[in-house]
């Protein structure tokens, strides 16, 4: 047995403790109580606990400062003693990839050696940051390339909240200490829609959001925030009642049979179960409406009866249809439904009265698009095994 050799994989969420770094603690992530109880272990005396949370809040979350000694507002003894303790640590990035339509691309390393990708799409006068909750994905969905990466684990919270800070940094957008608020933002939106089941790793998705929501902070609006479940219904009623975040569910079959095919998780929590869970949902305003996303797959899920179908069953839920034509990937089982058919099924939603924006695929040509991610390493080590399989060489 080689040192590089694995643990068998399974479809569990690899539970190797996270080795924690001996060294200075990251308060990247932290929510402000667990800062605030980090710097009082770490002799901050209790009564100044809560002040000193605010001051360091604002400098890393504010004006993305990563260096103690820039916190000028902190005495230079406290400043030395937080650098002796503590590290403002995010992912680093591995590498950069600019499609032609401006989309990019960034592969960043975590702590474990582990890589997750993260994807800016810019637009007009605004920009949405796809960002990812877990190392690959223990769900199997059979049009997604995510769902062929075995390796998993979670994502930390600090890890979460740092691709957002990573992307801050890659489009040079934190305002100057004590700069008036900019209104227009080139990272407007985040869309949890990148690798991994964000509700198979609740908390420190919350956690991440709570920092992006914060006021004192990056200060994103719950409104501009969307998180993506191909539908783990025990965990849908959280995300309204302890995010508050947008939610869009991955729907994309308007049958068990089908749905079981495409989004196995069905077969645990099937169509009826999921939308009477939709159907309870716990609203935060009147005005909010539930996403269905459905991928467009030639002859599995794109006739007319598909779309009839579709209204009648989530009749009742305030909802907006998201049509995502389906991105191949190399050995895609699926292919992309022709334009006239979506077209064609988007009319008949249109006609039933709800919104069916079909969402255009952006960074293709650097497979940055729905469903298209999964770590380079995994696709490297694919890709070795083709080639020694053409060549014949190898076992
Ligand atoms: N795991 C979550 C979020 C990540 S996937 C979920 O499944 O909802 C984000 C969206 O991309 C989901 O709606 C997913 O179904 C969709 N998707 C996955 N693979 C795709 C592909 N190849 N083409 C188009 N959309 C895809
Ligand atoms: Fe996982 Fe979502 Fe891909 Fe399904 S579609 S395999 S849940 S990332």
């Amino acid at each position: 047995m080689t040192m590089t050799q694995t643990a068998p994989i399974t479809q569990d969420v690899l539970t190797i403790p996270r080795k924690l770094p001996e060294g200075p603690k990251n308060l990247v992530g932290l929510t402000r109580d667990q800062m605030r109880e980090v710097l009082i272990a770490h002799g901050t005396p209790e009564k100044q606990a809560k002040m000193r949370v605010g001051q360091i809040w604002q400098w890393i979350y504010g004006w993305g400062v990563r260096d103690f000694n820039e916190m000028t507002n902190l005495s230079k003894a406290f400043r030395a003693e937080l650098a002796e303790s503590f590290v403002i640590e995010i992912p680093e990035v591995v590498s950069k990839q600019v499609s032609e339509d401006g989309t990019r691309k960034y592969l960043v390393r975590i702590a474990g050696g582990h890589e997750v990708e993260v994807v800016y799409i810019p637009e007009d006068s605004r920009g949405t940051l796809c960002i990812s909750s877990q190392v690959g994905c223990t769900l199997t969905c059979s049009f997604c390339h995510t769902g062929t990466q075995k390796l998993v684990r979670n994502l930390t919270a600090g890890e979460i909240i740092g691709q957002v800070m990573m992307a801050r940094d890659d489009l040079n957008e934190w305002p100057e200490p004590g700069a008036p608020k900019d209104e227009t933002r080139l990272l407007s939106n985040i869309v949890l829609m990148g690798m991994g089941e964000p509700l198979y790793n609740f908390e420190n998705v919350r956690d991440a959001m709570k920092i992006a929501m914060d006021p004192e902070g990056i200060q994103l609006s719950r409104r501009r925030i969307t998180l993506s479940t191909s539908g783990v219904v025990p965990e849908i009623a959280r995300t309204a009642q302890e995010i508050g975040c947008q939610l869009a569910i991955s729907f994309h079959a308007t049958t068990d049979d089908v749905r079981d095919r495409l989004v196995p998780i069905n077969k645990k929590w099937n169509l009826e179960v999921l939308l009477e869970a939709l159907r309870s949902y716990p609203k935060v305003s009147n005005s909010e409406r539930i996403t269905f996303e459905y991928v467009m797959l030639k002859g599995v899920n794109d006739s007319d009866a598909d779309a009839h179908r579709l209204i009648r069953l989530i009749d009742g839920i305030p909802a907006k249809i998201n049509l995502i034509p389906f991105n191949e990937w190399p050995g895609a089982p699926y292919e992309r439904s022709s334009n006239n058919r979506i077209r064609a099924f988007a009319d008949i939603i249109y006609k039933a009265g709800y919104a069916s924006p079909i969402r255009t695929p952006r960074g293709e040509d650097i497979m940055a698009a729905c469903g298209q991610l999964k770590s380079a390493t995994e696709r490297a080590r694919k890709s070795r095994r083709e080639i020694e399989a053409e060549t014949g060489q190898g076992g």
